[in-house]
């Protein structure tokens, strides 16, 4: 056998070599947008640390796909070496090995480190800032970036069907939690599911690790993730295994394997059950989504097109009759007219749970521009309340009100930050409702005032340079409308009637 050449060795053009290499990643199977060409990419790695790009075409994936799996070493040699063309490139790789059914692959077996790869990963809350792209290239620009995240896999949600430009589609979401307990949700889209997501799923009461690269930002709940067609997803990456085993020699790569260790440590085991069982993950995030210096938009010029607005308001609740609480689902928060305590088939979720007493309340904001209402749900309720959803139940069936009036002269002498959204409401001609999704109190100089255009709308906007969150993202808008959903069969509780507001 020829010498064992490193991949930076490999010339484009060469012909008789082999290389000893890691399968870092592999990607799903693509088909390109303009000709019925299919390819599946896979990244290897060498003891150098250098990278190039595998990829196999059509009927040869068939052949040599399952020949090569993640994490795996391997004996390549005589793969067509080509320099890959700018349009075509989706890293920062250059050299491009074409694997075919002709192609000798042997796979070997050592002591030698798995891989020597070093991830380099984006925090959560620096995220927010990608979401910002507004084209749908966005995808691309990330790649350069090299935007990886790691965190651990604490729950997966149920997988969906959806119709995306009449094409059936599935999407599955995970809840991934990082070194700093913020949580965040990674959407994942068909042959994902099945490959990384099965994986996941088998090993999620072991907190699996995921590094995933590649993943488009979207505005969701703030900002989550979404499988993009070139992204990968590693499960429980070798380079974890291996550092442990080493005890965590110093290097890079420690910092990783720590944090890991830190997170599934039993201290980090009832928080990490509290985010499961309570699915805060369901919440707006705003340690990851409000930047230290928010821009706010007037309520005057707040339109039912932003998708999310911020404002700095002041809160008054005083003069809305109201029941600030109502009985739903205990897992779906669905509205039902079962029984406080019943056992009762969701409409909502379609499954049988406990009906709950659940907070929920209006709130007029308003600022020198203009007053707007928006409900408030849950633990952001109960917190602005001062009372629980099942004592503000239990003073209604004494009939008593509750003791607010210390509260609402508090709320008078206060200023908030606050982020609204509309929900759709089915009614054409229904006023337009607003549900908080955030709010903290702020000093009343905190906060800088922009124009409502450059706040997040849902429509694209024109403009190279400005910084609009005006993505265009369809797996957003189906998010979106996902929650709306949820949102709105909240908003057609019962009303609250309004006593006349005083002049
Ligand atoms: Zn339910």
């Amino acid at each position: 056998m020829a010498t064992v050449l490193s991949i930076a060795d490999v010339e484009v053009g060469m012909e008789k070599w082999t290389a000893k290499v890691t399968a870092q990643e592999k990607q799903q199977v693509t088909s390109s947008i303009s000709t019925p060409t299919r390819n599946q990419k896979f990244i290897f790695i060498d003891f150098e640390g250098s990278k190039v790009e595998g990829i196999i075409f059509n009927s040869d994936i068939a052949i040599m796909s399952p020949r090569i799996e993640v994490y795996k070493k391997y004996l390549i040699s005589n793969a067509q070496v080509k320099r890959i063309l700018d349009n075509f490139r989706t890293t920062e790789l250059t050299k491009q090995w074409i694997i075919t059914s002709r192609t000798i692959i042997e796979e070997i077996v050592d002591d030698e480190d798995v891989i020597a790869a070093k991830f380099t990963y984006t925090k959560f809350r620096d995220l927010a800032q990608y979401m910002d792209r507004k084209d749908i290239s966005v995808g691309l620009l990330l790649q350069f970036l090299s935007l990886d995240i790691m965190g651990i896999v604490i729950a997966a949600l149920d997988e969906r069907n959806v119709t995306i430009n009449s094409k059936e589609a599935r999407v599955q979401k995970l809840v991934i939690v990082n070194e700093e307990l913020q949580t965040l949700m990674l959407s994942m889209w068909n042959a994902f599911i099945d490959n990384e997501g099965s994986k996941i799923i088998s090993d999620i009461q072991n907190y699996p690790v995921l590094i995933g690269r590649r993943l488009n930002v979207q505005n969701y709940n703030g900002v989550a993730l979404s499988t993009w067609f070139d992204s990968a997803v590693l499960v429980n990456p070798p380079i974890q295994e291996a550092m442990e085993l080493k005890n965590c020699q110093k290097d890079l790569r420690a910092g990783f394997t720590l944090i890991i260790f830190d997170l599934r440590a039993s201290r980090n085991a009832k928080c990490l059950a509290d985010i499961v069982e309570k699915r805060t993950y369901n919440r707006y995030n705003p340690d990851i989504s409000c930047q230290a210096d928010q821009k706010t938009t007037d309520i005057s010029n707040i339109s039912s097109k932003h998708k999310n607005v911020w404002v700095k308001a002041s809160f008054s609740f005083e003069n809305i009759f109201q029941k600030f609480w109502y009985i739903g689902c205990e897992k779906c928060f669905g509205s039902t007219s079962a029984d406080y305590g019943a056992q009762f088939m969701c409409n909502t979720c379609k499954q049988k749970h406990k009906a709950e007493p659940r907070c929920k309340f209006d709130v007029d904001l308003s600022d020198d521009t203009g007053i707007v209402t928006a409900t408030l749900f849950g633990d952001l309720a109960e917190k602005l309340l001062t009372f629980t959803a099942k004592e503000a139940m239990e003073h209604y069936f004494q009939n008593t009100a509750l003791p607010l009036e210390i509260l609402h002269e508090d709320i008078k002498s206060k200023k908030f930050l606050a982020c609204i959204r509309p929900v759709q409401v089915p009614l054409a001609d229904a006023k337009q409702r607003f549900t908080m999704v955030y709010y903290k109190e702020v000093s009343h100089d905190q906060v800088s005032i922009i124009d409502s255009s450059e706040q997040t709308l849902i429509s694209p906007s024109a403009g190279e340079t400005s910084s609009s969150k005006a993505k265009v993202c369809l797996l957003q808008k189906l998010d979106a409308s996902a929650e709306n959903m949820q949102l709105s069969s909240e908003a057609l509780q019962s009303s609250p009637r309004k006593k006349p507001r005083q002049a």
